[in-house]
């Protein structure tokens, strides 16, 4: 189809002169080359921005003791460690796995950094996206993310599938608790979704500015151009060899690349010269 080809031919040109749907920048993007508007998404299922999710139960806050009592999945935070006993008084499993539009709160955090004064993408396309997940020592923590609500249902989904199945994640939190610097959450091995900046070395979107491209265990999986050498994070040498033995290195056919990939994304461990190996995206659903 046409419009795949002039992806194909943008990215192709992307490869040519080194740019990076990763790489770490320097600072937000400018207006230039960026979209205006946002015709092109569906507006079905729009929502208020403040409008709670129907999915999660309202459950009341733990109580005092921390013993016993239900637990709040709203009060939880991105990195907390649970017990299987405060999963089971957060609802169950289910319940702490869900998306919803960006409440105010998380809009505080986002605002000025992930979403810029320039950010073209409507806070209403977006969704706030919480999970559990497992690291590698079988801990399992609160995830967070931001991605666009085209494909929140199925992220959400995604990450179910690879709690399901163990695959370890170390740390999932919003870039802003990095002041969205890109390059930072890549050194802290921070798996993040939105980000409404451009690719390195041009005045072009990246993926993640739309909330449709999701970076995954950044360290050991990092992003590199072969053509050039350059590598970040630049302490990730040892990774280049994609067959060290580590838990967090992604691997074609694995339980995080068959989830993806059975949907439709793409990987950028596949790239010919941009070897974005944390990287999964999915932009044609904007088609
Ligand atoms: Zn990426």
């Amino acid at each position: 189809m046409s419009w795949y080809r002039g992806l194909a031919i943008g990215f192709a040109l992307g490869v040519a002169l080194g740019f990076s749907a990763c790489a770490p920048l320097p600072s937000q993007p400018g207006n230039s080359g960026g979209p205006t508007q946002t015709t092109s998404y569906a507006q079905s299922d729009s929502q208020s921005s403040n409008e709670s999710s129907a999915k999660v139960p309202d459950l009341p806050l733990q109580s005092s003791s921390g013993a016993k009592g239900s637990l709040d999945p709203h009060k939880l935070t991105a990195g907390d460690v649970l017990s299987s006993e405060q999963i089971a008084r957060g609802g169950g499993e289910e319940a702490l796995f869900y998306n919803e539009p960006i409440s105010d709160e998380v809009f505080l955090r986002m605002r000025g950094l992930s979403f810029g004064e320039d950010c073209t993408v409507p806070r209403e396309d977006l969704r706030y996206v919480r999970v559990l997940h497992v690291d590698a020592d079988g801990v399992t923590h609160v995830g967070e993310l931001v991605v666009n609500r085209l494909v929140a249902d199925e992220v959400t989904e995604i990450f179910r599938e690879l709690y399901d199945a163990k695959y370890p994640i170390r740390k999932m939190r919003l870039v802003d608790d990095y002041g969205a610097d890109d390059a930072a959450s890549c050194s802290d091995d921070n798996t993040s979704a939105f980000n409404f900046r451009t690719i390195a070395g041009t005045s072009m979107l990246s993926n993640h500015a739309w909330g449709l491209a999701i970076d995954i265990n950044t360290f050991e999986n990092p992003y590199y151009i072969v053509s050039t050498g350059h590598l970040w994070p630049p302490e990730a040498e040892r990774y280049l060899d994609r067959s060290v033995d580590d838990p967090y290195v992604l691997h074609v056919g694995d339980a995080c690349y068959d989830a993806f990939v059975s949907r439709g994304w793409t990987w950028g461990g596949d790239w010919p010269d941009t070897r974005d190996y944390q990287h999964f995206e999915k932009p044609w659903v904007l088609e």
